[in-house]
């Protein structure tokens, strides 16, 4: 069986990826090695402030794919929700002015809080940002995360629970982003993509690797191929419900964080093309 040729024509970079270059030098390197998506994170919005950024960005040419993240609705208290409510208006702002047309959300979690309210919480407040996200023209994006986050980052851990939401809520920029180290487990996952797809809610794609053993919960992520995930079949999932956005790289790892980010960059190159 061949496995058909990749290229880089879609592929994005998350900045926190290359976590020790700043916007600038994130742009820079990512133009010089031919990358053409960037996912920015909000961090790295720090200092610089969104509209310089945003200028950079187009000057640099580079496809604003997502702003990385919002989210984080649930709290124990009213003013919390209150506050995540604003925070994401802030996020949407940040956004529109980076030329981003998605906001990501890590819906959040709260030990102490039952799952069965989390999921109201963050039900309530992606309806109390959406008519923001509409005027601003950026769409959100439910990203479920895997089971081991629900006490403390995410009540949304499947990507049907991610769909039912989706549904629910019944926006046109309201969807789901679907990433592999999150999802890959899952059984119902192809038939979960297809149903995500075939609404038009398939709005992100992450690539990333499950090293095993996997020895921190939130920073050993693998480069794609050195892990036990068939990213090229989700893939393969994804792209036939139509999806053609990019394939956003997004690697948390203390242990490859510490290569020089112009060297990772191009593993993460010669690892995509492999097995992306
Ligand atoms: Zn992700």
């Amino acid at each position: 069986m061949t496995e058909p040729l990749n290229d880089l024509s879609r592929l994005c970079i998350h900045t926190i990826t290359t976590k020790n270059w700043n916007l600038e030098q994130a742009i820079e390197g990512y133009v010089q090695a031919g990358v053409p998506g960037v996912t920015v994170w909000r961090q790295w919005l720090d200092g610089i402030g969104a509209p310089r950024a945003g200028e950079l960005l187009r000057t640099s040419g580079l496809d604003v794919v997502s702003l990385c993240r919002g989210g984080f609705y649930v709290a124990d208290t009213e003013a919390g929700r209150s506050e995540a409510v604003d925070d994401n208006r802030r996020a949407i702002d940040e956004a529109a002015a980076i030329g981003a047309p998605l906001v990501v959300l890590v819906c959040g979690a709260q030990p102490g809080v039952p799952l069965l309210d989390a999921r109201g919480m963050i039900r309530d407040g992606i309806e109390a940002s959406l008519s923001h996200a509409t005027q601003c023209g950026v769409k959100l994006a439910i990203e479920p995360l895997h089971p081991m986050y629900a006490a403390d980052r995410s009540a949304i851990n499947t990507i049907r629970q991610a769909n039912d939401m989706a549904e629910a809520i019944g926006s046109p920029h309201c969807g789901v982003a679907v990433d592999v180290y999150h999802l890959w487990w899952d059984p119902e996952l192809e038939s979960e993509i297809r149903r995500c797809g075939e609404a038009g809610r398939l709005f992100a794609f992450h690539v990333c690797d499950w090293l095993s053993p996997t020895r921190d919960l939130l920073n050993d992520r693998g480069l794609m191929g050195d892990g036990c995930i068939p990213i090229r079949q989700i893939r393969g999932w994804v792209e036939a419900t139509g999806f053609h956005g990019y394939n956003e790289v997004e690697i948390f790892s203390d242990e490859l964080w510490r290569l020089d980010p112009a060297d990772f960059t191009g593993k993460i190159k010669t690892a995509y093309l492999q097995h992306v």
